[in-house]
């Protein structure tokens, strides 16, 4: 691959700084942006700013390109259906919708067979996982954990705990809901037992403290969390937490929600990142990059859990939305025939990489994910751990001013997760922007 000028004028430029301008009269202020980058368009793991610059992009709009920007084959999927029909609504039925969830059933992480309810965002798939949960058992309370995020509606905001922001001014949300601290092994809570590790400690916290003092677990409904923390800093759980979580949840008839609308399809090197635990959840969450970015969100529930509810119970105008729906099967064969196992191989290559340059960087804390879902966590120095945010954001700036586009996530850290289908040479040019950025940073 050749490597063409990636930026012609510093960003955003003029082209790009009149649209800030009307957005910012328009547009509402709650949309929190890192910087001014202005889409013009896209190409696989590329993307063009409205005043021509190149960029790298390790964002992927936030987890969802899963196939890069724009694959012709999911382009001629949507023109295709959008010449039959764009919508009908879910009060009746098409075939590509029935497809969809033949799909998710032959995919899902759990042996039973599943029933699928379709939604058009995270969100939605999370606020039907509640609502079935609630139903299903009869229960009213709920479990999560503290730096999870689960989407900004009333139901799923009650979980969301990752930023200070997103919860203040809002409350009362859903009532009913315990945090718990997450099981990070680099920043663990709770002190790690012996023989054991950060996700025993957080179980036997729930075990041995939660539930004999406070919270009767004949009252809860589930447990929601996300597999590997997303918006939390992208922790992956200390390895005994999910097998111990399971019995937990057996042990008291407490269904388990696991939230992979951004782990999820393929993204971290398997279908499900639950499933590098080898855990069955009762009910999982989807969304992000199941559609390739048309909007779409699904649960997916054990049938013996799922046939639970009756007609008329939860329901939607836009679920199964034929656009999403064709776009989400031709996602779903793009990642089976190829692109779940170049992002397992790309993720390897990208953590052996940051892990290298980590020895060249003492300000990089942890370099940690699975597949494609990969972050560096940035601290003052390696011994206390002490969080440096605006270093973090420093790096952020600069790499989008030197063509490649990356998010922050937890605290201090920045992650990586671009399309599935990105070029080994990209990955190689998009790390070194980001390695000389991090240099000019550190060097001020
Ligand atoms: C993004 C996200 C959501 C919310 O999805 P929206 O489509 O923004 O509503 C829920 N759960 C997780 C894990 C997410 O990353």
């Amino acid at each position: 691959m050749t490597r063409t000028t990636r930026i012609i004028t510093t960003p955003p430029g003029p082209k790009a700084q009149a649209i800030l301008e009307r957005d910012s009269r328009v547009l509402s202020p709650s949309y929190a942006r890192d910087y001014g980058f202005v889409m013009d368009h896209g190409k696989g793991a590329q993307v063009w700013d409205v005043d021509g610059n190149r960029y790298i992009d390790f964002a992927a709009g936030i987890a969802v390109n899963s196939t890069g920007h724009s694959h012709p084959e999911i382009v001629k999927a949507i023109q295709e259906q959008a010449e039959k029909f764009i919508h009908i609504s879910s009060d009746y039925y098409h075939e590509v919708m029935v497809r969809v969830a033949e799909r998710i059933d032959e995919i899902a992480p759990m042996k039973e067979d599943v029933t699928v309810f379709l939604a058009n965002s995270g969100t939605e798939s999370v606020e039907a996982a509640i609502k079935l949960a609630r139903y299903a058992t009869g229960r009213q309370r709920f479990i999560g954990f503290l730096g999870g995020f689960h989407g900004r509606s009333m139901g799923s905001l009650s979980f969301t705990a990752s930023k200070f922001t997103q919860q203040e001014r809002f409350f009362p949300t859903m009532p009913g809901v315990w945090h718990v601290p997450f099981p990070d092994p680099y920043r663990p809570v709770f002190p790690i037992p012996q023989d054991g590790d950060a996700g025993d400690a957080v179980v036997d916290y729930m075990e041995n403290v939660l539930f004999p003092e406070a919270l009767p677990p004949e009252e809860v409904a589930a447990v929601l969390v996300e597999p590997i923390q997303g918006e939390g800093g992208y922790i992956v759980p200390a390895p005994n937490f999910f097998p111990r979580l399971r019995r937990m949840c057996d042990q008291h008839g407490i269904l388990l929600i696991a939230d992979e609308v951004q782990s999820g399809v393929g993204r971290t090197g398997k279908w499900w990142a639950i499933q590098h635990w080898n855990v069955e959840p009762d009910i999982v969450c989807i969304a992000k990059g199941i559609a390739s970015g048309v909007p779409m969100g699904a649960m997916a529930a054990r049938k013996s859990v799922g046939q639970k509810w009756k007609a008329g119970a939860h329901g939607n105008t836009y679920g199964g939305n034929p656009l999403a729906c064709v776009s989400a099967l031709k996602t779903i064969e793009l990642v089976k025939n190829g692109y779940m196992q170049n992002a397992a191989a790309m993720g390897e290559y990208m953590l052996d990489a940051l892990d290298e340059m980590q020895t060249r960087h003492p300000s990089i804390g942890q370099v940690r994910g699975r597949g494609l879902m990969v972050a560096t966590e940035f601290v003052t120095d390696c011994a206390t751990k002490g969080p440096v945010p605006q270093l973090r954001n420093a790096v952020i700036h600069r790499c989008f001013e030197k063509g490649l586009l990356t998010l922050g996530c937890g605290r201090c850290a920045i992650r990586f997760m671009p399309p599935l289908m990105i070029e080994k040479e990209l990955v190689e040019e998009g790390l070194e922007i980001f390695e000389s950025a991090l240099s000019e940073v550190e060097g001020r």
